[in-house]
């Protein structure tokens, strides 16, 4: 009666399905993360979101501890599709419980262990923890999934109820959770499956389960603190935002202010349940409160993205709409360079530098601006929007596959329910009216410091001597633009003009 619950997306130990499920149904219940080889090894070794994943780990066996004495977290590093199988094996599990995670390369490996498993008898349980409706249960009257926001949003809210929204009591069974004895750890080390297990480091006796950074080959990273502690951070960072809920509709757009709930990298990794927030900005927007009213659309937005990657994966990779893939994009050594103006923030545009650098500098950047950039680089530089994608996938603490491209097939037009291609945002209008003092500016570009509001969005506008008096020449200090605006925008209208469907 040993059950396994193997954690991916869902670093948290209270309302979680797949371990509230095993532990009504099994006696014996441990719990194992692998940080997995086949993920890890083609990182850059600098990377936030392994340091933001060994943090959550950490609060994660204290919390499994907490839950029953002497339980905690099994940590195993090398291939899921080999630990998992030898970890079923050692413990002499007759089934695995994990949550679903709907990415091609996700469902891929889940597949593979799976039939492993299920080949050796194992029984396998997979269940909905990431999102509140996923796949196929918000479709259209005609069985159809949604290609248009507004109405999948209106059927969602009329589907939602209590027992969508309703957490899994997981201390109701916790005393199933099995404690890991010194024992069963040092059968656990002595596994050939891992090539690279670090139980000998963690012993027992000071119950270090999770390695360090520098114990499975990464090096040492900075991010944002505000962001860490796992689910007691998450926890944190939303009683935060409940007392600025009501403003979130005003606020949202505006960088410089503290507006958005900044949860993203924990709804990510499942350090915060979905359906905790859900509840709570359900519970507000019936009440009128159009600041929840907001943010659940913006919930709802990312079930939307996850559904739209399950019923169309050829969203990876290629656009949603098959005709904009015949735009040519730029490319060559031009385009090279002007790419890597904009990873490094130096298009000489504030309001796209300012962003990259706070991208760069935290992993984390504002909705709006992730739309400012976006669009900067496929509508104003002409470069494919794939390649935003794959640096904004390498920076993003909150990286979600389906979220990422669909902002990316947004701002490309390309994408369901994008905006139409013939709408591009002017950089200098957008900094204008989001950014209006600059504030936001000046924080990731101290070089503009001195820029009064009327030459910080468009310092090229201004004459030499305005500049200088304060402190900044134009190509020494701070770029001249790397494009014209109207310039490139004629170029994009004519570009997009292969796009016969004119949505
Ligand atoms: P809040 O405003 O507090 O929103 C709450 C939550 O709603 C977010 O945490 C997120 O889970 C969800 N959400 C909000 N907006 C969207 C949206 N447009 N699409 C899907 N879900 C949304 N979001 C990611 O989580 N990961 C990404 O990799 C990602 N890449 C993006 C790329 C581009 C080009 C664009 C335009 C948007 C992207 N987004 C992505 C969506 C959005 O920008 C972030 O979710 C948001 O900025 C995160 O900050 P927050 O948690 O403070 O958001």
């Amino acid at each position: 009666n040993t059950a396994l619950v193997w954690f991916r997306r869902d670093l948290r130990a209270d309302d979680h399905a797949a371990l509230f499920h095993a532990l009504k149904r099994h006696t014996r219940v441990f719990c194992v993360f692998v940080l997995d080889t086949d993920i890890l090894d083609p990182l850059p070794r600098a990377d936030r979101r392994v340091a933001f994943i060994l943090d959550a780990l950490r609060v994660l066996d204290a919390d499994l501890g907490r839950l029953a004495d002497g339980a905690g977290l099994i940590v195993r590093h090398g291939p899921a599709r080999k630990e998992l199988p030898a970890v079923v094996a050692a413990l002499g599990a007759g089934a695995l419980y994990f949550n679903h995670d709907d990415e091609p390369d996700a469902l891929k490996r889940d597949t593979a262990v799976g039939d492993a498993l299920l080949s050796r008898g194992v029984s396998v349980q997979s269940f909905k923890d990431h999102v509140i409706f996923e796949r196929s249960e918000i479709l259209t009257g005609s069985r159809q999934p949604y290609g248009v926001f507004t109405p999948y949003k209106n059927n969602w809210l009329k589907t939602v109820n209590d027992f969508y929204l309703s957490a899994y009591p997981v201390s109701r069974y916790a005393r199933h959770l099995a404690p890991l004895t010194d024992a069963l750890q040092a059968d656990l080390a002595a596994l050939p499956a891992s090539s690279r297990s670090h139980a000998k480091a963690a012993t027992p006796k000071h119950h270090r389960r999770v390695p360090t950074l520098e114990e499975i080959g990464f090096e040492s990273v900075a991010v944002n603190p505000k962001l860490m502690d796992g689910s007691d951070g998450a926890q944190r960072l939303f009683k935060d935002f409940l007392t600025r809920i009501d403003r979130y509709d005003e606020q949202r757009d505006f960088p410089a202010v503290k507006g958005p709930s900044y949860l993203s990298v924990h709804l990510r990794f499942g350090t915060v349940s979905i359906r905790q927030l859900a509840r709570e900005a359900s519970a507000r927007a019936r009440k009128g409160n159009e600041g929840a009213q907001t943010w659940l659309s913006e919930l709802i937005w990312r079930d939307f993205y996850h559904q739209v990657m399950h019923h169309h994966p050829h969203v990876v990779g290629q656009a949603y709409r098959p005709e904009y893939d015949r735009i040519q994009w730029e490319s060559g050594a031009e385009a090279e360079r002007l790419f890597k103006a904009w990873c490094e923030g130096r298009t000489g545009y504030p309001i796209v530098d300012a962003a990259m650098t706070q991208l760069n500098e935290t992993g984390y950047m504002h909705n709006r601006l992730r739309m400012v950039t976006a669009s900067f680089l496929i509508k104003d530089l002409g470069i494919d929007w794939r390649w935003g994608e794959r640096y904004f996938a390498q920076q993003l603490l909150d990286f979600d596959l389906a979220a990422n491209n669909g902002g990316w097939q947004w701002a490309a037009s390309s994408g369901c329910d994008a905006q139409p291609y013939f709408r591009i945002f002017n950089p200098v209008s957008q900094s204008e009216k989001f950014d209006g003092d600059g504030k936001f500016i000046k924080r990731y570009l101290p070089v503009l410091e001195k820029l009064p509001p009327k030459l910080i969005h468009a310092p090229w506008t201004a004459r030499a001597v305005e500049l200088q008096a304060c402190g900044v020449t134009l190509g020494r200090d701070y770029p001249e633009p790397i494009i014209r605006h109207e310039v490139a925008r004629m170029a994009t209208l004519d570009r997009y003009s292969v796009v016969k469907d004119r949505k």
